[in-house]
């Protein structure tokens, strides 16, 4: 097991992965920016340094300040959270270079993951079903065209490198086909300084359901259940539950056991996520993240599992506690994310939080760096915490949630929980019936 874990991290998971730590009895180290040194993380940790100033390249994403900071403290591993260097293959690199372990899979399978036309072509090596499309990159509108009649309108295109849901162009018709290759190339190019696109099938009412995945480091693999994270604005998530309430038992085990499979098969080591859209009974691969992810907290409580610690565990070469048939789906669960930002027009609201009370009880966590008094700096995303609660069952679930939203208080800056209470009524959300527009055409309606 490892003597010392330095967290790359900052806000509510570089908690998170404090927590873990203590738990596990390992010395914890946290590196932290000019506007951080007041944070809870860097209070409660053993050791903190201070690695540069407020803007992101110069501080959590400095890889060379980083490891000069385990070397100052003697950490022997990093977690890396999620975001900023979580999926960066050289980090993970360098890391192993300097004989650090880096908490997280090996450099080739973020590598790999990390090129969209690349990890396509893995999934479907390995049995995962995926969406109809290109076979690799397209250049020429010719091949397009002919690669969008076989697959029919409409049609996605794609850049390789794509993220945060940037380089997506749609086109309804062949009329269309030769604008959207071309402004999806131009906008990939400019974005990610890589111009490669690909084409698939466009699904029209899709959910977003992804599977939790654990390699064991020993060529095992399991799956943790799946999340559903529908509810999404500008292709980011709002609201994640576990279960999804569209699969059934057989379609849950069906799904988890490819992808259980897969991980094993690619001699995968750690947490990842497989992310699918799901239309009409069918499983569409879209992407592997290699990391842990934002809603994992909904996996561990009907799971009863911390996946920090299995994290920890499989990095330092102890494999997981848990093989496939202990690991039990217990009820319902559903997490918020608590965004400082404008309930209705999403604009970002810093600011020093006044008072900040947090709901209690039964089935419910609540994961968050801040406190009464915390000023949010400017520079960083604005998660300032997530509310996830558990129940045995749906119904007692969304009672627990609406109770839990009303006891939440946070003063002094603008917060989405007003949003949340608007959608704990809404008759859509109670009978879990929504796609992955379902979001944006609500606040559409309400505006
Ligand atoms: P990124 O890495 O940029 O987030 P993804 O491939 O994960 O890109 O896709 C992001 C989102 O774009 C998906 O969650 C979904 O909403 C939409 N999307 C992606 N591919 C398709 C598709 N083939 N059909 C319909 N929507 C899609």
């Amino acid at each position: 097991m490892f003597q010392k874990i330095l967290i790359a991290n900052r806000g509510e998971i570089a908690l998170r992965v404090l927590r873990a730590c203590k738990e596990l009895g390992i010395q914890t180290v946290v590196v932290h920016s000019t506007a951080d040194a007041d944070a809870m993380h860097v209070r409660l940790a053993d050791e903190s340094v201070c690695i540069g100033p407020p803007p992101s390249r110069d501080s959590y994403l400095n890889i060379h300040q980083i490891v000069a900071a385990c070397e100052i403290t003697g950490a022997d591993a990093v977690h890396p959270g999620y975001g900023f260097l979580s999926e960066n293959a050289k980090f993970a690199d360098i890391l192993a270079a300097h004989n650090i372990t880096f908490i997280g899979p090996s450099g080739d399978h973020i590598r790999i993951m990390g090129d969209k036309i690349e990890a396509k072509r893995t999934a479907k090596r390995l049995g995962i079903p995926v969406v109809p499309g290109s076979d690799g990159a397209v250049t020429e509108e010719k091949e397009a065209r002919r690669i969008a009649a076989e697959i029919g309108y409409p049609v996605i295109i794609k850049a390789s490198a794509g993220g945060g849901g940037r380089g997506m162009k749609v086109a309804h018709t062949e009329a269309d086909l030769e604008i959207a290759l071309q402004t999806a190339r131009s906008e990939a190019g400019a974005a990610f300084g890589d111009d490669a696109v690909y084409i698939e099938k466009y699904l029209e009412k899709p959910r977003h359901i992804e599977v939790q995945v654990f390699g064991d480091g020993f060529g095992g693999g399991v799956h943790f259940g799946e999340r559903d994270c529908s509810l999404q604005r500008r292709h980011q998530k709002v609201w994640e539950e576990a279960n999804s309430p569209a699969l059934n038992a057989e379609e849950r085990s069906r799904i988890g056991g490819i992808c259980a499979k897969a991980i094993a098969d690619l001699g995968y080591s750690g947490a990842g996520t497989i992310e699918f859209l799901y239309e009409n009974g069918e499983f569409y691969f879209i992407e592997m993240n290699t990391r842990l992810q934002v809603e994992h907290p909904v996996t561990e409580a009907i799971t009863g599992i911390d996946l920090v610690h299995e994290q920890v565990r499989v990095a330092s070469g102890g494999g997981l506690s848990v093989k496939q048939e202990d690991i039990k789906f217990n009820g319902h669960a559903i997490e918020c994310r608590i965004n400082a930002e404008d309930p209705r027009t999403f604009t970002p609201s810093p600011g020093t939080i006044t008072h900040f009370h947090t709901p209690g009880g039964l089935g419910i966590r609540v994961d968050s760096g801040v406190y009464s008094g915390y000023k949010i700096p400017p520079y960083y995303d604005s998660l300032i915490g997530k509310l996830i609660v558990h129940g045995r069952n749906r119904v007692e679930c969304m009672m627990r949630l609406r109770r839990a939203l009303d006891e939440f208080v946070v003063d002094g800056i603008k917060t989405t929980l007003p949003l949340f209470r608007d959608l704990v009524g809404n008759a859509d959300i109670a009978n879990g019936d929504y796609d992955i527009h379902w979001l944006e055409k609500y606040l559409a309606k309400g505006e």
